[in-house]
């Protein structure tokens, strides 16, 4: 089991530090593998996705991200954004499902700005296409028409790209609760009443999950509304991006998000939800549960190993009934920590 590690910028490399000391305290063969992504990269190789780490990761069977992106390389010309990194690496290794859960512990329901009995025991997955949809879609561009600026994009597509969205999503529901709610706008749009029909021919070989339908309109009030009667979520492209960042707000709580961008055979990029933090980096005090719990995904999603995913998604849940919080987290009464001392506590729990 080959892992490539990817630090990053920021509080990227205080944060893998501690999912790095919880891989290794599972007893489990791995091989890792350090290498540049982001800024770092651009200060080091004049290039945020450097040939080096390209070849690191596509021998690898899975890649742990920090986070990418700072101030300092804001002014760089486009190509050479610690963005593009991310976007270079998602593009090249084709990940194209992106897996993002939004988990409220029951011990953190105040961090949320909805009720506590509307989020308290939270537990949706979102799946998103990440790479069709109305963001690659030809053509696209901006024209003179009539004497004004006309812009204009494509939405498309094709049976393949939602039928092998469709499997990743069905089987993920066959791992949680057998519910996938497929969400489309097929009212308005054709390309999504594509997307409704191919779901429906997909759920055929997935008699065990009861899929249902929604409209995207409907699925953004819904999940302030009533967010517990999902299950697993899955849409395309731009209806996921908007909907998974809606949904990871209903915990509050940035620093406890981790997703999963997977390829056909479930090789796959794990990172947290959030960013680099510049404003906390270098201090010790950012949360690396996010990090942590993306560990999880990559034993349960790459490596078939559930029971393992569940030790680590137990420690944690130790971890915070425990009382032990990081500054983003923190109440009242409870025991503030820095990063490296939860760590030390999820891997005491882990013990
Ligand atoms: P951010 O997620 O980095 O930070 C937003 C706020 O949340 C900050 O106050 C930060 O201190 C806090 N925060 C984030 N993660 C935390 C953690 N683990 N523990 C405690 N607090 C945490 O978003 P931003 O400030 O908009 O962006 C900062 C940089 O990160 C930018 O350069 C941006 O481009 C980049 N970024 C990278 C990714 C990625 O690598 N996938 C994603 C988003 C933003």
């Amino acid at each position: 089991m080959k892992i490539c590690v990817l630090p990053g910028d920021g509080i990227g490399p205080e944060i893998t530090a501690e999912a790095v000391r919880v891989l290794q305290a599972l007893d489990l063969r791995f091989e890792m593998e350090e290498g540049l992504l982001g800024g770092c990269a651009v200060d080091a190789c004049d290039t945020p996705y450097p040939e080096a780490t390209r070849n690191l990761a596509r021998a690898a069977d899975a890649i742990l991200l920090g986070a990418v992106g700072g101030q300092q390389w804001d002014g760089l010309p486009r190509e050479k954004r610690p963005e593009r990194g991310l976007l270079g690496i998602r593009k090249d290794l084709n990940l194209f499902a992106n897996l993002r859960p939004a988990i409220l512990y029951p011990e953190l329901a105040n961090a949320s700005t909805l009720k506590p009995e509307v989020v308290a025991g939270l537990d949706i997955l979102i799946i998103r296409e990440l790479t069709g949809d109305i963001y690659f879609g030809q053509p696209r561009g901006l024209r003179e028409e009539n004497g004004e600026r006309v812009g204009f994009n494509t939405m498309v597509y094709s049976e393949s790209e939602i039928r092998r969205i469709g499997h990743v999503a069905f089987q993920a529901a066959q791992k949680r609760g057998r519910k996938l709610c497929s969400v489309d706008k097929m009212n308005v749009l054709e390309c999504t009443q594509l997307w409704r029909d191919v779901m429906i021919e997909v759920s055929k070989a997935y008699p065990d999950v009861e899929l249902t339908h929604m409209l995207v309109d409907n699925a953004a009030m819904q999940l302030v509304k009533a967010p517990k009667q999902f299950d697993v979520m899955v849409t395309g492209n731009m209806f996921g991006d908007i909907l998974s960042d809606e949904a990871s707000m209903l915990t509050g709580s940035i620093g406890m998000l981790p997703s999963a961008s997977l390829d056909e055979k479930n090789k796959g990029l794990y990172e947290p939800s959030h960013g680099s933090a510049p404003d906390i980096a270098g201090r010790g005090i950012a949360n690396p549960l996010a990090t942590i719990l993306s560990v999880a995904m990559m034993l349960r999603y790459t490596f078939g190993l559930e029971e393992q995913a569940l030790r680590v998604e137990n420690a944690v849940k130790k971890v915070l009934a425990g009382g032990y919080r990081t500054g983003d987290i923190y109440e009242r009464g409870m025991l503030k920590v820095g990063t490296k001392e939860m760590g030390d506590a999820v891997l005491a729990a882990l013990a």
